[in-house]
């Protein structure tokens, strides 16, 4: 059948791992994380678990998780929310994205995106009606093209898709790029659905700034967080939007027929998590970045040209130094299934497949599997 979403086939992050598995090969593909799990997050869902409770929360989250997102994003972006009118906690950012686009487009809206774009924001655009505009940035540095993002928006604009930290290319768009997209959504009275689930994955001693805590721009953003990032527990889908309350109500009455709801002992213990002290959230970003730096040294060894990564889990890296001259969907399979380590290609966050030469390392991953994934690639190479 010829329909929007049979078009789409399946995501890459599930075909890769598939593969992965199939070939026993170290899974640098999909982003979820290893050997980072704070015990103590997990200990408190435990808990809850046994003792309840266990049936349907509200609708809008846990009083007592959007209150913990409220003083969150006060402690670290001295925003100040009504986290009862404000926050909403869904099953993941997969679904706060779904009902941030199902809640607020109209059929012929016009939706200005950033390539190369996350998988899931396409497919359900187009499906809620959506015309699509895209905007390219390229490697080597993702620089914005401020005259083409300038001409993509116009009166027909409902909003744009600013992810910061970027998945794939681990961009931090700065103060000044975020100005120049604030001062678009108010010429031309448009929105930003703001996915930051990387917003604590920020190296190099550089912060995130949300486009929400700019001038202006605080009844124009719903702000996305993932608890999966935060806490390097991807499986548990705890995520949330917080926006004004005139916004999240047209996105609260598409979640209400989405999932309704999220598991409240996850909630419990995310909860908790957001509390944890400012040691915490440095200790994480010590940690990823000292394995983002051991796995690009080693595939600079390995004779990658790596490009740099100011944010995420991942690394984007040039796979023409070592001589292969096919596209990158099929170096990845070939470096899956002949040298045992998965990896993702980035065409596959384009629509037009000509950055073709580059493949998505994970370095969230134990420092024996990133040194394993090296030493079977160079003994490949
Ligand atoms: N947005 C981006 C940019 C992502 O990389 C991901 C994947 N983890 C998500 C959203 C989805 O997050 P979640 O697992 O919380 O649904
Ligand atoms: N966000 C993860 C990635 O980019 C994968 C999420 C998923 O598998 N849907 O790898």
């Amino acid at each position: 059948a010829n329909s929007i979403l049979s078009s789409f086939g399946t995501t890459i992050f599930e075909t890769m791992s598939r593969l992965a598995q199939a070939h026993g090969a170290v899974n640098l593909g999909q982003g979820f994380p290893e050997g980072l799990e704070p015990a103590e997050v997990v200990a408190k869902a435990a808990e809850a678990l046994t003792s309840g409770p266990n049936q349907y929360p509200s609708m809008m989250g846990t009083p007592e998780l959007r209150a913990a997102i409220g003083a969150h994003d006060k402690r670290f972006y001295g925003l100040d929310l009504d986290p009862m009118a404000e926050v909403m906690v869904t099953s993941g950012a997969t679904e706060a994205l779904a009902s941030c686009l199902f809640g607020l487009i109209e059929p012929g809206d016009e939706v200005v995106l950033i390539e190369p774009l996350y998988d899931s924001y396409l497919p359900i655009i187009l499906r809620a009606g959506g015309i699509p505009k895209l905007v390219r940035v390229a490697p080597p540095h993702w620089d914005l093209p401020r005259d083409q993002l300038a001409a993509a928006f116009s009166d027909k604009t409902k909003l744009i898709v600013l992810n910061s930290p970027t998945n794939p290319a681990g961009k931090v768009w700065d103060a000044d790029e975020l100005a120049f997209l604030a001062g678009l959504l108010e010429k031309h009275d448009s929105y930003a659905v703001c996915d930051e689930v990387y917003e604590h994955l920020v190296y190099d001693d550089r912060r995130h700034v949300p486009l929400m805590s700019l001038p202006g721009m605080r009844e124009r953003c719903l702000k996305i967080g993932s608890a999966g990032k935060i806490f390097s527990l991807t499986g548990w889908k705890v995520g949330w939007v917080i926006a004004a309350p005139a916004l999240l109500q047209p996105v609260a009455k598409a979640h209400q027929y989405l999932t309704f709801t999220t598991p409240p002992n996850l909630q419990a213990a995310v909860a908790f998590g957001l509390g944890l002290p400012d040691a915490y959230y440095q200790g994480l970003v010590t940690l990823l970045q000292a394995r983002r730096d051991l796995l690009a040294a080693g595939l600079e060894r390995v004779g990658f040209q790596v490009l740099n990564t100011g944010g995420s889990y991942f690394i984007s890296a040039d796979f023409r130094p070592l001589e292969f001259s096919g596209s990158d969907e099929e170096f990845c399979r070939l470096i899956t299934e002949k040298a045992g380590v998965a990896a993702i290609p980035v065409s596959a966050f384009y629509q037009t497949k000509d950055v073709d030469h580059f493949a998505r390392f994970c370095f969230a991953k134990t420092d024996s599997a990133i040194l394993e994934a090296i030493s079977r690639l160079e003994r490949y190479f």
